[in-house]
This record gives C-alpha cells, structure tokens and sequence, in this order.
C-alpha cells in the first residue's frame, strides 16, 4: 500500500514518546460506531484477550532501552483496551509499576488509563490514584441521550454506570484524567458542551471520528469529483466553533476547563508548536503494542483497512529503534510542509492544521497522500478560531495592554 508521496528526511524521525499499551483487547461494550470492532481490521479477534505478564516485562525492557538511546526525560504510558479495567486495577498497577522500574531515574513516566468507566469503582480509583495513575473517561456526552450509542452486548445503555464513574472521578482530581468526547454531529453542540462541564472533569477533548475519502464519517461524503481541498458543508466544523464560542466565552467567575484541542489550535495560531497528532506539523512519536506484542503505529489506522497500523514486529524479536525506522512508521512521522499533499501545501491555514490526522487522509487505491477528509471542516474551525483570538486581541489593544480582567484564554 502506497503511503506518504514524499521521502521524509531522517533529521524528522524523533524517538517515542507515548507507548500505548493493549492490556485487553475485548470490551464489555458495544458502542455502535466504534472502529476496533466495527471496522474492517478484525485482528482483535486473533489476539490474547489479555497481554501476558512475559509481554509486558518484555516491553518495559524495550521501553527503557529506549529511553536511554534517547536519553528521554518523560514519557507517556497509556493502557489501553479494548477495555483496560477488564484486567483489573491490580493488573494495571502491576504494569505501570513494570515500566517504572525498568526505565532510568532520570525519566519520569506519565500512566494514563483511557476507560469506558462502566467498571471503575470508587476502591480502583483510589488504587490508581494512589500508584499515580491517572483514568480518562471516554463518553458522547454528559447524558443519558447523548450516550445512546454506547451501549453493552445485549443494548443496555452504559449511561448509570458511567455517571457513577464521572461522580467518583469528580471526587478525585488527582487522579482525574479528563473526558475524550466523540463528537456526534447530530446533536447540539451547545447541550453536549454544558452536559460535560457538568462532570466537572479537569480537562476535555474532543475527537472526530475517524473516517477517510473512503468510508466517510458520518455527516460528510459521500464525495463527487477529486479528493482535495473544495468548499464544501462543514458540519464538524461549525459544532465544533460553536464549542469553542462557548468555550472561549466563559465568564470569568466560572472554572475554565481546558479544551485541548482548541488550546492546540490557538497556541498553533500564536506560533507554538503542537503536541497532538488532531492539528500541526510535530512528527508522531506514539507507538502502540498490542496484547500479544506486536508493534504497530496508530491504533485507528484500522478504519482504513485489514492491517493497516501492522509493523511485522514485535517486542520479542524487535526493539522501537527498527520500528521507528520502519518505511510506515517514517511516513506516519512525516509532518513537515513539505512532506504534506500539494493541497495541503498551498493551503493558507497548513501550518495550524497540518493536514489533520494522518488516517483521515486515505483514499482507497491511493492511500495517504491526501488532505484530511475533514478539509474542509478544519479549515472552518482554524479560521473561526483565529478570528475569535484577533477580535480579543483587539479588544485588549482598545483597552490598553494587558488589562488584568480580560486574560486571553486558553
Ligand atoms: S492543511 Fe488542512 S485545511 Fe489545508 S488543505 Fe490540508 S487538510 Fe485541508
């Protein structure tokens, strides 16, 4: 399968940062839309439920080696599932406790826990809290309805656990990772915005589904004439300015949560550099190992197609080094300007949005050498934002510089 068009120079691999480990890769839920069950890579179905105890000894080993090549000075961890308290708090602690001990003094090691949260009992999150990690909660909403496509097995809505979850985590900040909400482009922004800042999480995120040319996100496509950049209806976009109006408006006697991706586009728009693979030109330095070890590159390349984020390797045979100079991970890597489309490369707003996430940009037959299929939707979000930063900018300007009561937010 063709990749990225442009050879990409070495002086733009950068080492791993964030290792994502699969400690189950089952789920106790059904959601409708997800992309590890539903899509067309079915590999979960061959590997372990759950990693092995030799898996994980022999990633932290991998881990630490690779940090000392580097000399890393942080890394990130994030177990991952399926669902990843399917293992059990223990289990968890058991892991992240593997990689600590393993990697060198001077490198500390950030472990998240990304879970449904339909499992999470007030005893885990004490646990975890405890042995310093933190747990993500992923949800559509602050509401039953706007949760309705997470459901279990037998269609039961996941809702009433998950509230409970969200109430123990709002308890313990410490250990609070924040809410990745998939958007739902057919409901109100506004209500879904509000309903998550009702469970008071320490921060937020939002995620487009994945999709690409192919297969589109729902919403969008299907599409008629050339893949690239065109005008066309921008659902995602305008959900996502309307957040962000809200966002960006809070007054100031209420808690401002940060957004992360509206605080990536906005220090993009002031000249920073990124730290998300969703927006800007920073390589990727994640890389995943699966519960039977095997490496490989972005998770939700699996909407794309059967083996797609597949590397040949694994952490028995293979070290991150030869994955890291893998010809896909090299690709899934190139983020400068010049390793981007020609679209993407006249865009005007490139530098900010990059050419969005490396999956949304394939097309089936000619795989990734494509704008995002968010084009257009991303475009609208960066120019909304950029001119809702100038507005403030200049209203601090006409009240002179650096008014005390008028923070810009990010
Ligand atoms: S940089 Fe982003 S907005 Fe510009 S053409 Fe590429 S995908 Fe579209």
């Amino acid at each position: 399968m063709r990749e990225s068009g442009r050879p990409v120079p070495s002086r733009q691999r950068v080492p791993f940062r964030q290792f994502v480990l699969k400690v189950h890769s089952r789920c106790n839920l059904a959601c409708t839309y997800c992309y590890v069950y539903e899509g067309p890579d079915q590999s979960w179905r061959e590997r372990p439920a759950r990693v092995a105890e030799e898996t994980v000894r022999r990633t932290a080993e991998r881990i630490a080696q690779h940090v000392t090549t580097h000399g890393l000075r942080s890394i990130r961890v994030d177990l991952h599932g399926g669902e990843p308290l399917l293992v059990g708090p223990a289990a968890l602690i058991g892991h992240a406790r593997a990689v600590r001990d393993a990697v060198p003094g001077g490198c500390a090691v950030a472990v998240s826990v990304q879970t449904n949260g339909t499992l999470l009992t007030a005893d885990a999150v004490r646990r975890l809290g405890a042995a310093g990690i933190t747990v993500g909660l992923s949800l559509d909403g602050g509401s039953a309805r706007l949760n309705h496509r997470r459901v279990d097995h037998a269609g039961r809505p996941s809702w009433p656990a998950v509230r409970r979850a969200a109430g123990l985590l709002a308890g313990a900040p410490a250990a609070y990772g924040g809410i990745l909400c998939t958007i739902d482009v057919a409901t109100d922004p506004a209500e879904t915005y509000r309903s998550l800042i009702a469970l008071e999480p320490t921060g937020l995120d939002f995620l487009l589904p994945y999709g690409n040319w192919s297969d589109p996100p729902p919403g969008l496509g299907p599409f008629a004439g050339p893949v690239g950049r065109a005008a066309r209806p921008v659902p995602y976009g305008t959900w996502l300015a309307r957040v962000f109006d809200l966002w960006w408006d809070t007054p100031p006697d209420q808690r401002l949560v940060p957004v992360r991706l509206f605080g990536e586009i906005v220090a993009l728009l002031l000249g920073a550099a990124s730290r998300s693979e969703t927006v800007g030109l920073s390589p990727l330095a994640v890389v995943v190992i699966d519960t039977d070890g095997a490496l490989q590159r972005l998770d939700s390349l699996k909407t794309a197609y059967a083996g797609a984020p597949d590397l040949g390797m694994d952490v028995f045979r293979h070290d991150f080094e030869d994955a890291l100079g893998h010809p896909h991970t090299v690709a899934a890597q190139a983020r400068g300007l010049d390793t981007l489309c020609g679209s993407c490369r006249r865009c005007p707003v490139a530098g900010v949005c990059g050419g969005g996430r490396y999956t949304d940009r394939y097309l089936h037959g000619s795989g990734f050498d494509h704008p995002s299929v968010y084009c257009a939707d991303l475009e609208h979000l960066i120019r909304h934002i950029g001119e809702r930063l100038r507005e403030t900018v200049r209203g601090r300007t006409a009240r002179g510089r650096g008014a005390p009561d008028e923070p810009v937010r990010r």
